[in-house]
């Protein structure tokens, strides 16, 4: 069914409807726009056996035929693009371009995974003996998504955990459940039954999917706190985990960029998606040299951009996805406000409906204020003056979380240098959001445990078995 009609589960190969259901809603207008399935223990268990029975005779499939389903799921992805980005707009709020970007992005990268294999390497082989180390699917695979990019953070833990052998069951955002369920019935035509399994519930349902004694392995996308939660609750049961978290993460922008060649990658680098991005700017520290010029050329870029409603022609950014969140940043403008910050752009959140707040720069904060300290996840960003180098990587990384971060400079080396002090997983030099299927993604401190992409990503969702083999002699 399209977004038109009933939204079910994917159990076992077959559409299941919930024993109760949960409301969706737009976040452009708050209207509820479908009921879906909330899954009962019941069904997380039906789900779990369901992936468990399929598990030998997936992972026993050569990886050839594995790598060509991962692939057919990116052609999927392509025959339903318009129709999965119409639901994303609907439910999650960004605009047809950013859903159009989203849906082609994934399918692109189940093409990239499915090139992957998984190495076998060989550190002894003499007359004596000889020891290899090979790559084995966990089992089951739980994969908790957000909801500010719910088919791409599908994505990039399906791929991989199926190209290693896995079956997973998958369980989106509560508030963006309908494009991740419109994919699992999609791929009941692509994948023999249990080897994906969607369910749609609270955030119990992620709880019990942490506690689950049948699942091997929990690949979260999401906040810090709830991270800590997956971390506690994974441990009963010794499950691997990987956990791509929050961060508040610093651009750089030495004094020898030119200000109105930059400003729109600075923008678009703090504000695409309405900022609701884990790896965006969340702190813009410009060198005092051209700060007056950054943050002019800053706001005559934003104005040209159009916040509303995101299936609206002409739109470029949408509302903020949920009313917890809107209320956390209309919480950050009203303390600036309250301080005396001084808003070179936006401050205001609107009345409704619908859950806007306008592209809101804030005019050099004091380091410790809440709109600087705090990962805001909406659009408002505070740009900050800094003099000294090695002062601006103190402030950078003057945080508890370390996700990602960007230097802006013409001395590429130079940046170079700066981004080797920076505590992140990730740094981009003159550019953003350079994500690709071969680069590991991590988080250090709290923004994360363990690698999404690359060799190194999908290697999380096996286990390691070294097997050593003596050679005896023979007659
Ligand atoms: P969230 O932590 O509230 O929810 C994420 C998912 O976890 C949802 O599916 C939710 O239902 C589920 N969940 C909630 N409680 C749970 C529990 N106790 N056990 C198991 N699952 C549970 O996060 P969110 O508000 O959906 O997303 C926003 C956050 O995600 C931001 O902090 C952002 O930085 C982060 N994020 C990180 C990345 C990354 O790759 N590092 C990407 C996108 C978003």
């Amino acid at each position: 069914m399209s977004f038109d009609g009933e939204y079910l589960m994917t159990i076992d190969g077959r559409a299941v409807a919930g024993e109760a259901s949960m409301a969706v809603i737009n976040p452009a207008n708050e209207a509820v726009i479908a009921q879906v399935p909330d899954a009962s223990r019941a069904q997380l268990d039906a789900a779990v056996t369901a992936a468990s029975r399929a598990f030998p005779i997936w992972s026993a499939r050569p990886l050839a035929e594995r790598q060509k389903l991962v692939a057919a799921i990116g052609a999927c992805l392509d025959q339903h693009k318009d129709m999965l980005s119409r639901i994303i707009t609907l439910e999650q709020g960004k605009s047809r371009a950013g859903s159009d970007w989203e849906v082609a992005t994934s399918a692109d990268w189940c093409r990239a995974v499915s090139t992957f294999s998984l190495p076998v390497e060989v550190i002894q082989d003499t007359d004596e003996r000889r020891v290899e180390i090979r790559h084995t699917p966990i089992g089951v695979v739980g994969a908790i998504t957000p909801w500010n990019a719910p088919i791409l953070m599908a994505i990039w833990k399906l791929a991989p955990a199926l190209l290693a052998g896995n079956t997973v069951v998958l369980k989106p955002s509560p508030y963006t459940p309908l494009a991740t369920l419109e994919l699992g019935r999609l791929l009941q035509d692509v994948l023999p039954p249990g080897v994906v399994n969607v369910v749609s519930g609270g955030n119990d349902l992620g709880q019990w999917m942490t506690d689950h004694p049948a699942i091997g392995k929990v690949s979260f996308t999401g906040s810090t706190a709830t991270g800590r939660r997956v971390m506690e609750s994974a441990a009963k049961t010794l499950k691997r985990i990987t956990l791509e978290l929050g961060g508040n993460d610093a651009a750089i922008v030495l004094p020898d960029v030119d200000p109105k060649a930059v400003a729109p990658q600075l923008f678009w680098g703090a504000f695409f998606n309405s900022a609701q991005v884990c790896v965006a700017i969340k702190r813009l520290y410009v060198h005092s040299d051209i700060y007056d010029a950054v943050a002019h050329e800053l706001v005559e870029y934003a104005k040209t951009v159009t916040v509303g409603d995101g299936a609206l022609q002409g739109v470029d950014l949408g509302p903020v996805q949920n009313k917890a969140q809107f209320e956390k940043v209309k919480g950050l403008l009203d303390d600036a406000r309250a301080k005396g910050q001084r808003f070179l752009l936006g401050g205001e959140a609107s009345k409704g409906p619908g859950y806007f707040i306008p592209i809101s720069i804030v005019d050099n904060p004091p380091e410790d204020s809440r709109v600087v300290v705090e990962e805001a996840f909406g659009p408002v960003l505070p740009l900050l003056k800094f003099d000294d180098i090695n002062d601006v990587i103190r402030r950078a990384n003057d945080t508890d979380t370390g996700l990602g971060g960007s230097v802006w400079s013409g001395d590429v080396d130079k940046a170079r240098e700066i981004a080797g002090m920076l505590q992140t997983g990730t740094v981009w030099i003159n550019e953003m959001f350079a994500f690709s299927p071969e680069a590991p993604f991590s988080g250090h401190k709290q923004s994360g445990v363990g690698v999404e992409h690359g060799m190194q990503g999908l290697l999380e969702f096996t286990n390691t078995q070294t097997i050593t083999s003596r050679k005896l002699a023979t007659a």
